[in-house]
């Protein structure tokens, strides 16, 4: 259970966001859509301190950070609780495929190294780039790259996968390899709030849509309702400038 309450996050004068709610239970699929410049980007990066909020609280099952005072030890704990996926992938390009995955495992689950690399090949086994383990970025496709950064997320076993448009930097062709391997994530129960502009994708996948405009969750449902029959006149605006 992720319960975040009265989260806030300023950059100098600008508020991006001010008191924000959110709970996600187990295994929930939420997505998040809006307007860009809107702090979706912001709010996720502040769920795994990427970016630290100005106050609020982040609770991740037994971990709670207290964003005015954050504690370190309490910072990390979160950390080990999130996956991120970012948009550009942000592989380390010196590092294989396979040196993508084992990092984290050694650094974030202390496995020593041939635990770490057993693992991580088990994990490009189960994303279909078994063969790949060698190769560096430069040699992948951005499809096969996205892949790898799902998989260095999915290797965390983290409570919450945070995906901020993982498909929006790709080539149109590769865009489907990397929604059907988050559908695969989504089947197998992994909690995921995932930022998308892929609406389709989102009413597929997600079982509640948030619409994010000006730093507020202004309508959220199930996506039927989001989609079908949104209310909110932003909503309804951005559904058919999107669509
Ligand atoms: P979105 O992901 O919805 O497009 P962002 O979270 O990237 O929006 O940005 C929200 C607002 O915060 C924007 O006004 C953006 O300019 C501002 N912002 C984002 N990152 C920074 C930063 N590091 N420093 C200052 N302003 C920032
Ligand atoms: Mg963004």
């Amino acid at each position: 259970m992720i319960n975040i309450k009265k989260l806030t996050k300023r950059f100098g004068e600008h508020t991006v966001f001010n008191d924000l709610d959110l709970q996600i239970n187990q295994g929930e699929i939420v997505a998040i859509i809006g307007p860009s410049g809107t702090g979706k980007s912001t709010f996720l990066r502040c769920l795994n301190y990427l970016d630290s909020a100005n106050s609020g609280t982040i609770a991740i099952n037994d971990v709670e950070v207290n964003c005015q005072q954050p504690k370190k030890s309490d910072i990390l704990a979160l950390r080990r609780q999130t996956g991120f996926v970012f948009q550009n992938y942000a592989l380390f390009n010196h590092l294989t495929a396979e040196q993508n995955i084992s990092e984290g495992l050694k650094v974030v689950k202390g496995l020593d190294n041939q635990q770490a690399q057993q693992r991580a090949l088990s994990i490009l086994t189960d994303i279909g780039l078994a063969d790949k383990a060698n190769q560096y970025p430069a040699a992948l496709s951005g499809g096969q790259q996205q892949r790898v950064g799902i998989g260095r997320a999915m290797a965390l076993e983290a409570e919450l996968l945070l995906l901020d448009e993982p498909t929006s930097a790709l080539d149109p062709v590769w865009v489907n390899e990397v929604l059907n391997l988050i559908k695969q994530l989504a089947q197998q129960q992994q909690t995921m709030l995932i930022v998308t502009h892929e609406l389709q994708f989102a009413h597929e996948v997600a079982d509640r849509v948030i619409f994010m405009a000006d730093g507020q969750f202004v309508e959220q449902g199930p996506p039927q309702q989001i989609f079908n029959h949104p209310n909110d006149p932003r909503l309804k605006a951005f559904l058919t400038q999107i669509g």
